[in-house]
C-alpha cells in the first residue's frame, strides 16, 4: 500500500501528503492530463501541467469565441460595411 508512485513527467517519486499528524492522506500526486498520461507530482503539475491546461482553456476560449463571431458574421451577409454613414 505504501509503494512510491513515480512522476510520468519527470520520474521523481510523488511526495506524499500528510495532515498534522503525519498520517499519509494523499499519495496519488496531481492528474498530468492534458500534458502527459497519469499522475505526476506537485513540481510538475505546477511547472507543466497548469500551463498546458491554461493553454487548452485559451483554445477553447479562442475557438469559442470564434465561432459566435462568425455566426454574427453570418447574421449580416455580405459583409459589407452597410450601417456606415
Ligand atoms: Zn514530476
Amino acid at each position: 500500500m505504501s509503494k512510491p508512485k513515480v512522476c510520468v513527467i519527470c520520474k521523481g517519486g510523488i511526495e506524499q501528503k500528510k495532515t498534522p499528524e503525519g498520517k499519509v492522506y494523499w499519495d496519488s500526486g496531481e492528474n498530468a492530463e492534458p500534458y502527459a498520461e497519469g499522475r505526476c507530482c506537485g513540481s510538475c503539475n505546477d511547472i507543466f501541467v497548469i500551463p498546458a491546461r491554461m493553454e487548452d482553456m485559451m483554445k477553447a476560449a479562442a475557438m469559442r469565441a470564434r465561432r459566435e463571431k462568425s455566426r454574427q458574421l453570418q447574421g449580416r451577409l455580405p459583409g459589407l460595411p452597410n450601417d456606415e454613414r
